[in-house]
């Protein structure tokens, strides 16, 4: 079959491998499509081999099940499904109480393993998947319903764990309405009764932010923060998602979150928010407000996101490419050229 590979690091290849057996846990999933995160890109430019290559990428994968492990029971052969980016061990206490997405297992960095970092994922014809990490797609396409795994899945468990601030009257702003962020502005809106404030760096994304129900559109630049401020009678924002994580975004964060607000940091570009317990000093971070970063989110929070699609509440923007030209779609979203999610077909 065909896969798409980071072959060495800063390498990709579009390559021929075997089909992957299955265990008897497993099933063989015929992917329908990959979607491409901003992830994939930062993977393709680790310096070091973090994992094992070569490394089958793609965390953001649906499909169809053409084969059916001994011990499977619940799947059947021409079933849609959806792959839970976090492979967690399913007994300790965080897994117990629903908190998959930071796995005990995974040790205090609380990284389970998840396919395409680590486990071969789904740039590719087929993918063997232990049955317990898929949730079922129903009438769902593949193709559009891939990016429900992870540009879906992550920004809702941020939405989700932020509803307390984002009461009628507050103020939400998504920084980045990328992959992630033009489905967290739908969430916001359907979740919550917040205002939601959209910034971006490229005029075509805040256009569709605003058409996905964003109530005001800023660009990203030094006026940025004052305009947030401004909007929000100078108390700030209640809740800020940033799906850059970015010095610069990081910084807008402490200049613009209000009293008791929740900064969700869910981009990993790097930045570092520079904050201090009196206010007054420093950047000025005020009382109550907290940060909170997050790895992907519970398999409950993506069979919530499964119904919010199938009940027609989220559309995703999404550009498919061949797989074969998979590598052109990698240097489209490094130049900040695609639109909503890239998705991979096989
Ligand atoms: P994307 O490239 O699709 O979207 C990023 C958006 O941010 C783009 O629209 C871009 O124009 C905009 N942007 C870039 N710099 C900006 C700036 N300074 N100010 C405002 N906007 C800016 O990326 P994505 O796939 O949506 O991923 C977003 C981030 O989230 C990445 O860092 C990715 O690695 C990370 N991520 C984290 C998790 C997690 O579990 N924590 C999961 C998925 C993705
Ligand atoms: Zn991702």
């Amino acid at each position: 079959m065909r896969a798409l590979q980071l072959v060495d690091p800063g390498v990709l290849a579009v390559v021929d491998i075997p089909v992957p057996d299955i265990g008897p846990d497993e099933v063989l999933l015929k992917v329908g499509g990959a979607g491409l995160c901003h992830s994939d890109i930062h993977i393709r430019h680790l310096p070091v081999e973090l994992f094992p290559l070569p490394l089958t990428l793609g965390h953001e994968t649906a499909g169809t099940v053409v084969s059916v492990g001994s011990q499977v029971s619940g799947w059947t052969v021409g079933d849609n499904a959806l792959v839970h980016l976090i492979w967690a061990c399913g007994s300790c206490p965080a897994c117990a109480r629903g908190d998959d997405n930071v796995c005990e297992s995974a040790g205090r960095m609380a990284q389970p393993p998840t396919p395409g970092l680590g486990p071969a994922g789904g740039m590719a014809e087929y993918m063997a998947v232990p049955a317990r990490y898929l949730v079922s797609l129903g009438d769902l396409d593949p193709v559009t319903a891939a990016p429900l795994a992870d540009a879906a899945m992550t920004p809702y468990h941020a939405v989700r764990n932020s509803t307390r601030a984002l009461r009628p009257g507050s103020a939400a702003v998504v920084v980045g309405v990328g992959g992630l962020g033009h489905v967290a502005v739908q969430l916001i809106k359907t979740l919550t009764g917040a205002r939601i404030i959209a910034v971006d760096v490229l005029a075509d994304r805040l256009q569709a932010a605003s058409a996905h129900g964003a109530d005001i559109v800023l660009a990203a630049d030094e006026s940025t923060a004052a305009a947030i401020l401004d909007a929000t009678a100078g108390r700030g924002a209640d809740a800020i998602f940033d799906f850059v994580g970015a010095q610069p975004t990081s910084d807008l964060a402490v200049e613009t979150i209000a009293p008791d607000g929740i900064y969700q940091l869910v981009g990993i570009g790097g930045g570092a928010p520079r904050i201090t317990a009196e206010p007054r000093l420093g950047q000025g971070w005020p009382y109550g407000a907290s940060v909170r970063t997050s790895y992907g989110g519970t398999k409950a929070d993506l069979i919530e996101c499964v119904a919010l699609a199938r009940a027609g509440r989220l559309k995703i923007d999404v550009e498919p490419f061949p797989l074969t030209e998979g590598i052109t779609a990698f240097d489209r979203l490094e130049s900040g050229s695609i639109n909503g999610r890239a998705v991979l077909v096989p």
